[in-house]
């Protein structure tokens, strides 16, 4: 009894090894999707990797012209801020797993879902948790 007990936990933990694994090349593959497109219209700063400024756009000099610059700007800034704070959580979630807490609410201290995890490996807080904090607010 003992022995099938202490076999399953083994066995457990090498499946969570390799769900891990999974998971960062997820990260990944979203880190450089999201850096990818921010540097289309953005500059990183050289002394955090995780901030990035919209370059402003240079159309032309007529008024309509200016117009759109503008516009295009402010769309861009938009954008910059949900592309870089979706960049922030992958970034956390990567060092979460270098650091072994991967997958761990952040709040409660349990394990969050593997299913909750594949839908958004960056994930920190688990289905209660995050409710909770949700009807909170
Ligand atoms: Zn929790």
């Amino acid at each position: 009894m003992l022995f099938a007990t202490a076999n399953k936990i083994r066995i457990n933990h090498r499946m969570k090894k390799a769900f891990v694994k999974e998971m960062e090349e997820l990260l990944l593959k979203e880190k450089e999707r999201l850096e990818g497109e921010l540097e289309q219209f953005s500059t990183k700063n050289p002394d955090n990797s995780d901030d990035y400024n919209a370059k402003f756009p240079n159309l032309g000099d007529k008024e309509d012209e200016n117009a759109e610059e503008v516009a295009t700007y402010s769309t861009n800034l938009t954008l910059e801020r949900t592309l870089e704070s979706a960049l922030r959580d992958v970034n956390s979630a990567l060092k979460r797993i270098e650091e072994g807490t991967y997958g761990i609410c952040k709040y409660c201290d349990k394990q969050i879902a593997e299913k909750r995890l594949r839908a958004r490996p960056g994930s920190s807080s688990c289905v209660e948790c995050k409710k909770s904090l949700t009807q909170e607010i």
